[in-house]
């Protein structure tokens, strides 16, 4: 059994942390770090997105009808459109927008938007968008050190052509996932939700291997590899998870919204029970990803209740832009500060991070004030939570090595 040893958080936001001064009301979370719990990479072209491909980032849908008409007239988009014209010094309308941006070089528009957010660390799943930047590009351009997420269903879909058989699918997914974390991955995540929803049978290996063979000759007929067969997903997601389990990685779910691949009835995290009772798999930090948005409660009951259970904000954070207020409130009903992540899901572009940052950062200290104005907390504990929210959970939770030399 390969068990890391979990670091401190000695070292993380050093040349931030100590420019964070107690001030009176209202809380003032802005100088502190982030860690980025949940994100992907960069399109290639990311600086010269027409009116439809920018809009896309700021909605779930991929309908043009829905983009082009619908998207402007929602308040993330004036939100985020506000904020970023500012910043770009135009006017804030679309076209002066993208033009603002086209004559940016990429390195120079990542300046913009990310100096002074305090961004320290980012967990990155590169399977999404398909063809993002590679990880070494996107290390190049950012100023946070990244750390791989291995997304299971894509490592299932690259191997499943060479495979001759089910047994042979799992032995090489074995070797595969053992290779990523030897290599340095942080965390495994899964987007079964999407393909088959949570709400899991039991893995059944006679299922499995006709599965199997729908899927090669589903892959066959389309020319292209997209696992969608439920009882092949599960048994290898339990694969998956055994293999978390030996190494203690923590695991992350897509749980909640997404876009429009999704039944949002069967991505309530609820579903999750049997995985989070299974005294096999007890040992799998298990991570809620977007608060399980709707089921914003749900995640926040499991967190107050399993252990094993985090829940991160990521896509909530900056979709729900002032929303993320309640939602902070509802998850803190119940979960402790300890068991609640930030994250972006930044994809795509860069302006995610921006606007995630700015926007969890205010909320986080409005919902925190007021239990500071109402006696339940003093001004330090209030600080305290919050900076495990933002980075420290995160730095303990997936292992980040924490000495300023380990950075890159
Ligand atoms: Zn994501």
């Amino acid at each position: 059994m390969a068990v890391r040893s979990r670091p401190t958080t000695r070292g993380w936001g050093c040349g931030v942390a100590p420019a964070f001064q107690l001030r009176s009301m209202p809380l003032d979370l802005s100088p502190l770090p982030l860690i980025d719990a949940h994100c992907h990479s960069l399109l290639r072209d990311f600086t010269q997105l027409d009116e439809a491909a920018f809009l896309g980032h700021f909605s779930e849908s991929s309908d043009p009808q829905q983009l082009l008409h619908h998207v402007p007239h929602s308040l993330f988009w004036h939100g985020a459109q506000r904020l970023l014209s500012s910043l770009h010094g135009c006017a804030p309308e679309l076209p002066a927008l993208l033009e603002a941006r086209r004559k940016t070089a990429p390195a120079e528009l990542i300046t913009r938007l990310l100096s002074g957010q305090g961004y320290q660390a980012m967990l990155v799943d590169r399977a999404y968008p398909p063809h993002g930047l590679p990880l070494e590009e996107l290390q190049a351009l950012l100023p946070a050190r990244l750390y791989e997420v291995v997304r299971i269903e894509a490592v299932a879909e690259e191997l499943l052509p060479q495979t001759s058989g089910l047994r042979a699918l799992q032995r090489a997914f074995g070797e595969a996932l053992r290779r990523a974390v030897e290599a340095g991955a942080v965390a495994f995540k899964s987007i079964i939700a999407y393909r088959a929803g949570l709400r899991l049978d039991a893995p059944s290996e006679s299922k499995a291997r006709a599965a199997y063979k729908r899927e090669i000759e589903a892959a066959e007929q389309s020319g292209r590899v997209r696992l969608q067969e439920a009882p092949l997903l599960a048994i290898l997601l339990r694969q998956a998870l055994e293999i978390a389990a030996e190494h203690g990685l923590p695991f992350q779910f897509h749980t909640g919204f997404g876009d429009q691949d999704l039944d949002l009835r069967l991505a309530d995290p609820l579903h999750l029970r049997p995985i989070l009772r299974d005294p096999g798999l007890a040992g799998v930090p298990i991570v809620l990803l977007h608060a399980g948005y709707p089921y914003v409660r749900q995640a926040g009951y499991l967190a107050s209740t399993y252990p094993q259970v985090y829940v991160d904000w990521s896509l909530a954070a900056p979709f729900l832009h002032l929303g993320l207020e309640p939602l902070l409130a509802s998850l803190l009903e119940l979960a402790p500060f300890s068991k609640l992540l930030f994250g972006s899901d930044a994809h795509g572009i860069p302006e995610h991070w921006l606007l995630a940052a700015r926007w969890s950062k205010r909320a986080l200290g409005q919902v925190l004030n007021r239990y500071v104005e109402r006696g339940w907390l003093s001004t330090s504990q209030a600080s305290d939570a919050a900076h495990l929210m933002l980075w420290k959970n995160a730095a303990i939770l997936f292992r980040l090595p924490s000495s300023p030399s380990a950075r890159g």
